[in-house]
């Protein structure tokens, strides 16, 4: 979020300078720079913060003062940075939670009020409903901001994430599989893909129904995911389809997954019913040459398809040993002797 909004922080500073250039006094600018400090500290200090937010809070803070001062100095109530406090407002419910907002929204009013009171209480008591507007505006753009942002969120986790298993859905499946493969490349590390997809599921929505058949997904999901690493990762493909990657993953320990993961959906009972899972499995070794996602899927979809016609519910791999001159087979072959135990919470 920070290096979203950086470039319009940026904009927006850059305007306030040529705004106190126009109307002056010039030595105001003083603060703008201190705005600008702060700001550029916390650029530098975020990485190697254990709670970054602190740092964006206190540059946040200091660049309120700073145009505090300002408005101090260039009229009180009357001056033209008066409504300069409310922007950076508009980027707190992107930055913090609620109360985050709301500690904002007090510390921006009372920069306002002190600015405005504390040079001539007099002269602030006359002009008061230019303060009374310039609170209403910094309230306002809080309160158009939270359910904004939440929205937002949503939105993204909306389009991300299938509703009915809770797993991921496929918009960003090619993305995330070349980073995978990127890394793997860069590690000298496989990475496996599995492609499931349950066995005559249309029988079961057609002889149980169709709440069954969303039953069964769900737990056929749970069951995939919960046979996994945290770190790897599970999409929905579309109806009754799943496809996971699992990083570091070479041929042997990939088949030994898959197998357990049939199993376990066999074993069931998967939504109350009894049903079974065909998966095809492919390797990204480093022997490959063509590592793109649309070969790797089709090389998964042919293993998957060679399960459906072998007769179902069992693994068929696209890097059976031999076919791949794949060094990787032979060395985790090797490992797989003195196996290291499969992930924990297997079924
Ligand atoms: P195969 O063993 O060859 O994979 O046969 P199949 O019956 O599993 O495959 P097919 O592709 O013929 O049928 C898939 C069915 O999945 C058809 C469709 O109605 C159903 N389906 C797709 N999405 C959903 C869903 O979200 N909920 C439910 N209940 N059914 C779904
Ligand atoms: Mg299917
Ligand atoms: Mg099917």
């Amino acid at each position: 979020m920070e290096r979203r909004i950086r470039p319009a922080r940026r904009a927006y500073l850059v305007m306030v300078g040529v705004g106190i250039a126009l109307f002056g006094p010039l030595w105001t600018l003083a603060f703008l720079a201190l705005a600008g400090v702060g700001f550029a500290w916390m650029e530098r200090k975020l990485p190697e913060r254990r709670h970054p937010e602190y740092s964006i809070a206190a540059a946040w803070c200091v660049a309120q003062i700073g145009i505090g001062f300002v408005i101090a100095l260039t009229g009180a109530p009357m001056s033209y940075a008066i409504a300069w406090l409310a922007i950076p407002v508009t980027t707190l419910p992107a930055r913090f939670s609620l109360t985050g907002v709301i500690a904002g929204v007090g510390f921006t009013l009372a920069v306002l009020l002190a600015a405005t009171i504390a040079p001539d209480p007099a002269d602030a008591a006359d002009h008061y409903l230019y303060i009374l507007c310039a609170a209403v505006v910094i309230v306002s753009i809080a309160i158009y901001g939270v359910p904004l942002m939440t929205s937002d969120t949503e939105h993204r986790s909306g389009s991300l994430i299938d509703p009915l298993t809770g797993l991921l859905n496929r918009t960003q499946l090619e993305t995330r599989f070349e980073e995978l493969a990127y890394q793997a490349q860069v590690s000298g590390q496989p990475l496996a893909m599995l492609m499931c997809d349950l066995d005559h599921f249309k029988e079961v929505n057609d002889g149980h129904g169709h709440a069954t058949g969303d039953a069964v997904l769900r737990d056929a999901a749970y069951a995939i995911r919960r046979n996994l690493r945290p770190f790897d990762v599970v999409y929905r493909l579309g109806g009754e389809e799943f496809l996971a990657l699992l990083p570091g993953t070479g041929p042997v320990r990939a088949m030994a997954i898959a197998e357990r993961l049939r199993s376990t959906v066999e074993i069931g009972p998967t939504g109350g019913v009894s049903v079974t899972v065909s998966v095809g499995v492919a390797v990204l070794s480093p022997e490959i040459e063509d590592r793109t996602y649309a070969t790797m899927f089709a090389r998964a979809d042919g293993a998957l398809y060679a399960a459906k016609a072998a007769g179902r519910n069992q693994v068929v791999t696209a890097d059976p040993p031999g076919t791949t001159a794949n060094r990787l087979f032979v060395r985790e072959e090797r490992r797989m002797r003195n196996p290291e135990p499969l992930p924990e919470d297997a079924g």
